[in-house]
């Protein structure tokens, strides 16, 4: 029997504002090309039937709907800025569709901050509970050290420089096949270098050309994922400065900046 395979899909590929930004009218927010219009990041990793969403975007309903996301039996949260987890409301309706609750994982420092944000969902009042109002059922479930079962994938959470705060890197591997997610990332540290080093398939934050204190610049990301020497590797969480077009001719086809929309098999 043939091993199932690992199906990804870039949900969203802007940077946190989105793209267009509201009130721009500079080229790429006015652009024609469909890949300069970028929901914020976010990602759904499916195999065997499992569902495996990794962020929930303010972008997140949109998402689901235009790419017909079936399941969400587990999200993986990288960090608790508002373009990664302000659709975290949405997942209810996963609870009703699939009549369980869902396991969040995320670090324990990202968790707690996603906890105090969704309050109403976390420490519900009893009022709230006795009136049976619509709530979202999620578990909170911390990343540690070692990998952890998910379904039928082996996730590795790996905590990376986020100008002064942090994110995670997400590893995704499914049997010898790996898939590295880390969106949101200001330098890449030896642990980080080591977890893209090979990957089947790999995503790196490459912004924009100036330099930023959370973000890779696209040289930067790009140097680095030409290193890793990645079987597939793109760019995301890009914002308005530079069109696709663009940024798909300058690193070569080992490199190019990722669309929504875009599917991998793996
Ligand atoms: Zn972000
Ligand atoms: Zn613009
Ligand atoms: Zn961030």
């Amino acid at each position: 029997m043939s091993a199932p395979r690992m199906k990804v899909t870039v949900l969203g590929s802007g940077t946190s504002t989105g793209v267009p930004i509201i009130g721009c009218r500079c080229p790429v927010c006015t652009s024609a090309d469909p890949r300069d219009a970028r929901l914020r990041c976010g990602f759904h990793v499916e195999a065997a039937g499992f569902g495996l969403q990794i962020d929930v975007s303010p972008d997140f309903r949109a998402q689901a709907l235009r790419f017909a996301i079936p399941r969400v039996d587990a999200l993986a949260v990288t960090h608790c800025h508002a373009d990664h987890v302000l659709g975290l409301d949405d997942i209810r309706r996963f609870n009703t569709l699939q009549d369980s609750p869902i396991p969040v994982y995320a670090r324990p420092a990202e968790l707690r901050r996603i906890r105090r944000i969704f309050g109403y969902i976390f420490h519900p009042s009893a009022g709230a509970r006795r009136a049976h109002l619509y709530i979202a059922r999620l578990e909170p479930r911390p990343f540690g050290r070692e990998p952890v079962r998910i379904g039928p994938f082996l996730v590795r959470a790996l905590a990376i420089p986020h100008g002064p705060a942090k994110a995670t890197a997400i590893e995704v591997a499914l049997g010898a096949r790996r898939a590295v997610f880390a969106s949101d990332c200001s330098h890449v540290s030896p642990a980080l270098a080591a977890m893209l080093r090979g990957a089947d398939l790999a995503f790196l934050d490459g912004l924009r050309d100036r330099p930023h204190a959370a973000h890779l610049t696209l040289e930067r990301s790009a140097a680095a994922l030409r290193a890793a020497r990645c079987r597939r590797a793109r760019l995301i969480h890009i914002g308005h400065d530079v069109p696709h077009a663009e940024i798909a001719r300058r690193y070569g086809p080992a490199v190019l900046p990722t669309f929504d929309g875009e599917a991998f098999e793996l």
